[in-house]
């Protein structure tokens, strides 16, 4: 096992990882920008060094100068989080060529995911159904388009191979907004990523988004750790996640976890990853895969017992999944609230200092945050200050508890989505179960009229 890791990350990851290494005997040395001086991961940190002014570009982002804080520190491994520089198959090349373990999957690995042409490909000879479209990115002649996007029958989306966070996606209805749409996409895809590549696939109208939470050691073992339901999404972002997806038939979630499983043993995948897919009717369809912890993994944690945190790092270590397929059990359900500092009406962000921070407790709570009372949230970052998780033996009793949690948490000082929360946790929708990836945002523009 590794005597130290670095954790090249910042907010609640940097903390979770933490624990995590603490739990498993192992040193860890947090990196810091001047903006997160005085966060609760970096004060309790076994060393902690920081590595550049708030700008991520200049610190979070800076290889040069994450790596050579490992070399000093003498950290063996450096566990990227999420965000920031874990989906970076640079980074990982560098950090493995300067002698140390990148905890995460090859960079091989992660290069294909992360582009969702490749990405696309490797599922369809993995047998993972993906949705309908066109065989590889479009080429040039506008023929030829206006062919792929009859034959995948409109509407359709036209989406950046390259892209990510919900953006260089554009949805085309009819044939007349076609070229322009295939146009604008690629320059769009060429500036924001650096790769024009665009490609074809099938509009889907009404899906959930579901996902599959695996983990892979370097023996050739790779399992599939149950499923998350993540619709709850506003502009592509989640901020509502659970364990597991009600409403759908677990014969058929068993299918799709095992392809996925299949399909980690085909690529050579190691680590944690979530295959991403769309639900309608019925059917799954792959839309890509991420080669990292994700933020809602705590969901997954609760259901399954499974400390996912420490499994990254214990099979980057080279040591072999302490369990078998058949050995994972799901139990239970569990729920996840992202706490942002942001105006629960408007969304704009709200910066600033906690001056009261009083986190909710009691059976099945779990509070994954680095704030406390007189914290001062940095404008700099993602506006994620925490994340309230529940766990229930039945989703109704999640859901109560939830409630309860929400009830009890107070933060003073800056705006957070907590309101928000309280009220979708009474909405009858939700509480049905099974809404789709548009439900939230026309809830929230029908709260808008009332
Ligand atoms: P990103 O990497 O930017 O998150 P994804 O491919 O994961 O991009 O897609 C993000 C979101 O965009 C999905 O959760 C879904 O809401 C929407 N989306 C993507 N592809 C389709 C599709 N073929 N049909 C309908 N919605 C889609």
């Amino acid at each position: 096992m590794f005597k130290k890791i670095l954790i090249a990350n910042r907010g609640e990851i940097a903390l979770r990882i933490q624990r995590a290494c603490r739990e498993l005997g192992i040193q860890s040395v947090v990196v810091y920008s001047e903006a997160d001086r005085d966060a609760k991961y970096v004060k309790l940190a076994d060393e902690a060094v920081c590595i550049g002014p708030a700008a991520s570009s200049q610190s979070y982002l800076n290889m040069p100068a994450i790596i050579s804080t490992a070399e000093v520190t003498d950290a063996e491994a450096i566990h990227p989080g999420y965000g920031f520089l874990s989906e970076n198959a640079d980074f990982a090349e560098r950090v493995e060529r300067s002698g140390f373990t990148f905890i995460g999957p090859t960079p091989e690995c992660i290069r294909m995911m992360g582009d969702k042409v490749s990405a696309k490909q490797a599922m369809i000879k993995s047998g993972v159904p993906c949705v309908p479209g066109g065989e590889g990115a479009l080429g040039e002649d506008p023929r030829e388009i206006v062919r792929t996007a009859r034959a995948i029958g409109y509407p359709v989306i036209i989406k950046a191979a390259g892209g990510g966070g919900g953006r260089g996606m554009r949805v085309v209805h009819t044939e007349a907004a076609l070229l322009h749409a295939v146009q604008t996409t690629r320059s769009e895809a060429g500036a924001a990523f650096g790769n024009p590549a665009v490609y074809m696939e099938k509009f889907l109208e009404n899906p959930r988004h579901i996902e599959i939470q695996v983990m892979a050691d370097q023996h050739r073992n790779a399992v599939w750790l149950g499923d998350r339901d993540c619709s709850m999404q506003r502009r592509h972002q989640k901020i509502i996640e659970e364990a597991p997806a009600p409403g759908i038939p677990r014969r058929i979630i068993e299918r799709i976890g095992e392809r996925c499983a299949a399909a980690c043993k085909k690529i050579g995948y190691r680590g944690a990853g979530t295959f991403e897919f769309l639900y309608e009717n019925g059917e799954f369809f792959f839309i890509e895969m991420n080669t990292r912890v994700q933020v809602e993994h705590p969901v997954t944690e609760l259901v399954t017992g499974i400390d996912i945190v420490q499994m990254q790092i214990r099979v980057a270590a080279m040591e072999k999944l302490p369990f078998t397929q058949r050995q994972i059990e799901c139990r239970g359900h569990s729920i996840e609230c992202r706490i942002n500092a942001e105006d629960p009406y408007k969304f704009t962000p709200s910066p600033g200092r906690i001056t009261t921070w009083h986190p909710p407790g009691g059976p099945g709570v779990r509070v994954d945050s680095h704030a406390y009372t007189n914290y001062y949230v940095p404008p700099n970052y993602d506006s994620m200050i925490g994340k309230i998780i529940v766990h229930g033996d039945t989703r109704d009793q999640a859901l109560a508890r939830m409630r309860i949690a929400l009830s009890e948490t107070v933060i003073e000082g800056i705006s957070t989505n907590i309101p928000l929360h309280r009220e979708l946790m009474a909405d009858a929708k939700f509480i049905e179960g099974g809404t789709n990836i548009h439900y939230l945002e026309g809830w929230m523009s029908d709260r808008k009229q009332r």
